[in-house]
C-alpha cells in the first residue's frame, strides 16, 4: 500500500471533530496536516501540497467555499466537502467552486474512508487500473463493451455503457447529473433529467441484484449518481468471462 505516504489537510474549526478525523486517518497510515481557519487552511495547501484535502464549510473565518475556489485556482488537488449543512444547494455550490465530493455530517468512518480512498486514487496520475470494472457479481470489459453477470452476458446499450463508464472513471465519487448529461448526449441536452432518470433505471435492472434497492449505482439526491463498491481489475487469462468463472462471479466481493 502507498497510502501511508499520503498527507491529508483538514481545514476544520471544530477541535473534536478534528480529534475524531485525525485519529480515523492516522490508523489508516495517512499523514494528517490540521487547520482551524479557512486562512490558515489555504497558507497549508499552499505549503504542504497535499494528497487530498478534507473542507468543512462553515470555518469561522470565511466560508469554505472561499477556500476551495482558491485552492482550486493554483492545483487539481482533489478535494472532499465535510458538511453539516444537508441542503442540495451547498453541496452542489461546493461541486461547482472545484470541490470533487462532499460527505454529510455525521457520516460513518466506513464511508469517510472510501471517499478518502476513491478521491486519492483519482487523485493519483498514472494510477494502475485493470480494463475490468468489476462490482458485486458483475464484470465489465469497457474497451470491449462487454459484460457478464453470473448468468451470462448481459447486453448494454451504447448509451448505457457510456454512462457506466463516466461513472467508473469516478468510481466512489458523486458525478452530477449535468456531467453525465454533456458527456453522453452533449452539451445541448443538459436539462433532459428525465432521459437520465430511464437510462439509470434500466441499468439497474440489468446489473443490480434487486433493482430497486441498488447497492452500487446510487442516487445523490437533487445531485446526481455515485457507483460505489466497483474496482478495477485485470482481465483473465483464457475463460475467465465465460462459464468457468462463474463460481468465482458469484462469490461475495
Ligand atoms: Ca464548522
Amino acid at each position: 500500500m502507498t497510502q501511508s505516504t499520503h498527507q491529508i489537510l483538514i481545514i476544520e474549526d471544530e477541535p473534536a471533530f478534528r480529534n475524531v478525523l485525525r485519529v480515523l486517518l492516522g490508523v489508516q497510515g495517512y499523514k494528517v496536516i490540521e487547520a482551524e481557519t479557512g486562512a490558515r487552511g489555504a497558507m497549508e495547501a499552499r505549503n504542504h501540497k497535499p494528497d487530498l484535502l478534507l473542507v468543512d464549510l462553515g470555518l469561522p473565518d470565511r466560508d469554505g467555499l472561499m477556500v476551495i475556489r482558491d485552492v482550486r485556482s493554483w492545483s487539481p488537488v482533489p478535494i472532499i466537502v465535510l458538511s453539516a449543512r444537508t441542503m442540495e444547494e451547498q453541496k452542489i455550490l461546493a461541486l461547482d467552486a472545484g470541490a470533487d465530493d462532499y460527505i454529510t455530517k455525521p457520516f460513518s468512518a466506513p464511508d469517510l474512508l472510501a471517499r478518502v480512498r476513491a478521491a486519492l486514487r483519482r487523485g493519483a496520475c498514472g494510477a494502475q487500473q485493470g480494463p475490468i470494472l468489476r462490482f458485486g457479481p458483475i464484470r465489465v470489459d469497457l474497451a470491449a463493451r462487454r459484460t457478464r453477470g453470473p448468468n451470462g452476458d448481459i447486453h448494454l446499450t451504447p448509451v448505457e455503457y457510456q454512462l457506466l463508464e463516466c461513472l467508473a472513471r469516478n468510481a466512489g465519487m458523486v458525478v452530477r447529473q449535468n456531467q453525465l448529461l454533456r458527456e453522453v448526449w452533449g452539451p445541448g441536452r443538459t436539462d433532459d433529467a428525465r432521459s437520465l432518470r430511464v437510462f439509470i433505471r434500466s441499468l439497474r435492472t440489468k446489473l443490480e441484484p434487486d433493482a430497486p434497492r441498488p447497492r452500487y449505482l446510487l442516487t445523490e439526491t437533487g445531485v446526481g449518481y455515485r457507483l460505489c463498491g466497483s474496482e478495477f481489475t485485470e482481465l483473465e487469462a483464457g475463460p475467465a468471462m465465460s462459464g468457468s468463472a462463474q463460481e468465482t462471479l458469484q462469490s461475495p466481493p
